[in-house]
């Protein structure tokens, strides 16, 4: 007899983008004159910067000849990507060495597969609302959860609470789906409070690029003592179109070092590595050249214009609700823009009146967890002209 996790019979049906979709393709069904502007999916739409494809053609030719063929490469990524984000980080003030950077398929899989290396009686405390897979990935474990709130009074950034002990802290910066940036303030009292409690934050970095305030943190590293509590993943998804692509990367400082129950001290870079080469076996070579490529300094100035083409978008949605006097997060540092749902609707409620009413999709914030309820979540990745209609029609009709 083979015996099933158990735990998958504990998760929640992700019904979010699926019911999204069901809905949007009944309403055009129903009213085929009807253009729909679509402001719900995270995903880019403006394609790859043009030094990447190049940088993957010549990688692709270089794998049609005999001389220059890879086959597998290191699990944890060539040294011609790791000596760029190395270089990248110094930008930001952060000294790493190559042995602390882990390439791979994208965030997605890293954080999901970083449970591994960590035992399951760990108390896992979560942020409400936020990016769903730090939940489902623990629940697929077993793990005790706790959750910590985002709210409009904490500016969606939720602070440590002294009287809750954790063992591993999942933190979003800039978040999905609320925008929110911690500042290097609030940062430090998370770094304090986790090596007062040996735990370790697994810090979500995939938004860092969007980041434009100088003054907010772009890696979790810049705040001291944080290279001994915590580990940062990040991706070239929305910093540079990879999200069909797939890249990310992953650091795992080697001073990071907590115990077994056993009381045998471990290096988490060492248990991490050992994890990689067992389970995986790299990204492409030729993914890999296109990740080097956004890290030069034509590929940062070409990505730049991407990024800035979405945070106008982000802008102009803001402006709007600002107009109408609607509450709203992020836009700024962020993608995203969290917008409190009008005359106390719910996010469903709201989502119905959209979609009916301005022809315009978003995503529920209730899709994020139970404080997301009531609140709407809206991306900066569709063209100029479809966000300059949305917003005209938000200006109109909302
Ligand atoms: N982390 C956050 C907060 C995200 O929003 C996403 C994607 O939407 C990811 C990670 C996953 O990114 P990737 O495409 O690198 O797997």
């Amino acid at each position: 007899m083979a015996w099933v996790n158990e735990n998958y019979a504990t998760l929640q049906d992700s019904y979010l983008f699926s019911q999204v979709a069901h809905k949007v393709a009944e309403y055009s069904a129903a009213h085929p004159e009807k253009k729909i502007i679509r402001l719900g999916i995270g995903d880019v739409t403006l394609p790859l910067a043009p030094v990447v494809v190049e940088a993957m053609q010549r990688a692709v030719a270089e794998m049609g000849v005999k001389e220059t063929f890879r086959g597998y490469g290191p699990e944890q990524g060539y040294d011609f990507l790791h000596e760029a984000l190395v270089k990248y980080y110094a930008e930001f003030g952060v000294e790493l060495e190559s042995s602390e950077i882990f390439i791979s398929d994208g965030a997605k899989s890293d954080c999901g597969n970083i449970t591994d290396i960590f035992d399951d009686a760990n108390v896992i405390l979560v942020p409400d609302p936020v990016y769903p897979v730090y939940l489902d990935t623990n629940i697929m474990r077993g793990r005790k959860i706790v959750f910590m709130e985002g709210t409009p009074e904490n500016g969606f950034l939720p602070m440590p609470d002294p009287a809750v002990k954790a063992d591993i802290i999942y933190l979003c910066s800039p978040n999905n789906p609320t925008g929110a940036a911690y500042t290097k303030a609030q940062l430090k009292e998370w770094v304090a409070y986790a090596r007062q409690n040996d735990a370790v934050i697994l810090y979500d970095a995939a938004y860092e690029a969007f980041i434009e305030d100088g003054e907010l943190p772009r890696s979790i590293f810049q705040i001291e003592g944080a290279k001994e509590c915590a580990i940062e993943l990040c991706s070239l998804s929305k910093t540079a179109g990879f999200t069909g692509t797939r890249c990310g990367y992953t650091v795992v400082p080697l001073a990071l070092k907590r115990k077994t129950k056993n009381g045998k001290e471990m290096s988490l870079n060492k248990m991490w590595l050992r994890r990689q080469t067992t389970k995986f076996n790299g990204v492409p070579y030729i993914v890999q050249r296109g990740a080097e490529a956004v890290f030069t300094p034509e590929g940062q100035k070409q990505c730049r214009e991407n990024l800035s083409y979405y945070k106008e978008n982000a802008r102009l949605i803001g402006e709007a609700l600002e107009e109408k006097g609607i509450l709203y997060y992020g836009g700024k540092n962020s993608p995203y823009i969290w917008m409190q749902c009008p005359n106390h609707m719910k996010s469903w409620e709201f989502f119905d009146y959209l979609l009916e009413n301005l022809g315009i999709v978003g995503t529920p914030g209730s899709g994020f967890g139970s404080r997301g309820e009531g609140w709407f979540r809206l991306t900066a990745f569709a063209s100029r002209e479809a966000t300059e209609e949305a917003v005209a029609r938000i200006r109109k009709f909302l």
